[in-house]
């Protein structure tokens, strides 16, 4: 679309080259934000100015706007999820995750079934109605492990929400897990554009594959969930800019980011870390262009700030998954360095993130916590 942002003509996202939008003055900035609420929809050379024009002005402008209409479509509840994380074997080798096959000091381990129901059961306890079991890609578990997890959880607990996100599967495999009874699945596609994704992982990783997977989960019916790192090796503007497209023509449940955090283990282990202010802005502005979108306030955020949470909840996201991972195993599910709460107690976790969830006005509710399209579908 093109934005009535003045006397300045707009390029659309077809004829742009790399670099090639305007630069923005605050005022300019702010309008682009408008169009965003009203239209849903910003051209690639809009979006990439206005994620380049990131400022505290438009920070806190954006920041306002998601706030309201986050409020608008969820009121003051946030969502938790307790995640579980399995196992941190994975047969790929992305060159900015600490887990990644090549990483020899990585210290593997993976739960038994006993130990994965063990964590929905002091969940339960605690008030989560949503487990999400994450991992690498790891063969070990197959569709008929996966299956046989799905279904045990699916009886033990049938009023809780079951989320996967263990990465890449062939379809057959995504409708076998959804007809268990899994109901969301989480796989970041990381960066929407081919030239960075190739930055980021080695040749035998396939952008249109992770895509198509998206799509396929979409098709069967699960609450989707895409996302990517912000401040990553190599990325621009335009790339964040192809991400926000892309999720508009997905129109996923869930997105989830966070910033780029290196990990010493790795190829990237001395390229900067992503900002956290640029994180913020662009949770308020997946907010502003998805309004229904379940977002999540990252744990790699409350890595690089103490507040992060917080912050994140302020600037427009409505989801925290603290880990329910025995504690034992927390600190080896290292994607990156310096994660937090790989020491507390589940129990410790949920009344901290209660506290600091009230402290910014808003509180955690005990319920499935699914997208709001999928309750009217229920009720
Ligand atoms: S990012 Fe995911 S797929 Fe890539 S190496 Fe890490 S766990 Fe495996």
């Amino acid at each position: 679309m093109k934005a009535d942002v003045g006397s300045m003509t707009w390029r659309t996202g077809d004829d742009i080259g790399v670099s090639e939008y305007m630069l923005l003055t605050v005022e300019e900035g702010k309008r682009l934000i408008d169009c965003l609420e009203q239209e849903h929809e910003l051209s690639i050379a809009e979006m990439a100015a206005l994620i380049d024009a990131n400022c505290p002005e438009l920070r806190d402008y954006a920041r306002i706007k998601a706030r309201a209409i986050g409020d608008r479509q969820y009121g003051k509840n946030i969502y938790i999820r307790g995640l579980i994380e399995f196992t941190n074997y994975c047969k790929n080798d992305c060159y900015y995750c600490g887990i990644r096959c090549s990483n020899t000091k990585a210290d593997r381990y993976r739960l038994s079934k006993e130990d994965i129901m063990a964590c929905c059961r002091e969940g339960k306890k605690l008030g989560f109605r949503t487990f999400v079991l994450q991992g690498g890609e790891d063969p070990y578990y197959t569709d008929d492990h996966i299956v046989d997890l799905i279904r045990q959880i699916r009886t033990d607990y049938p009023d809780c929400a079951i989320t996967l996100s263990i990465g890449e599967r062939e379809r057959e495999s995504y409708e076998r897990f959804w007809k268990a009874g899994a109901d969301r699945y989480l796989l970041r596609h990381e960066t929407a554009a081919e030239s960075h994704y190739q930055k980021l992982h080695p040749h035998n990783s396939s952008l249109k594959h992770r895509k198509q997977c998206l799509w396929n989960l979409k098709e069967i019916g699960y609450q989707t969930g895409c996302g990517f790192m912000v401040g990553s090796p190599g990325q621009t503007p335009e790339h964040l800019a192809e991400d926000f497209q892309f999720i508009r023509e997905l129109q996923p449940e869930m997105v989830g980011i966070g910033p780029f955090i290196p990990h010493s283990d790795t190829p990237f282990a001395k390229e900067a870390q992503g900002s956290m202010e640029l994180t913020l802005y662009l949770l308020s502005l997946l907010r502003i262009q998805q309004p229904d979108l379940l977002l999540p306030a990252t744990t790699a955020l409350t890595t690089i700030h103490p507040r992060g949470r917080e912050l994140g909840i302020e600037a427009g996201a409505n989801v925290v998954m603290p880990n329910l991972s025995p504690v034992g195993v927390r600190d080896k599910y290292a994607l990156y360095d310096g994660k937090v709460c790989t020491g507390d107690e589940a129990a410790e976790c949920r009344n901290c993130l209660e506290r600091r969830v009230e402290s910014v006005g808003y509180r955690i509710v005990v319920s499935r916590g699914d997208h709001c399209d999928v309750k009217l579908m229920e009720s």
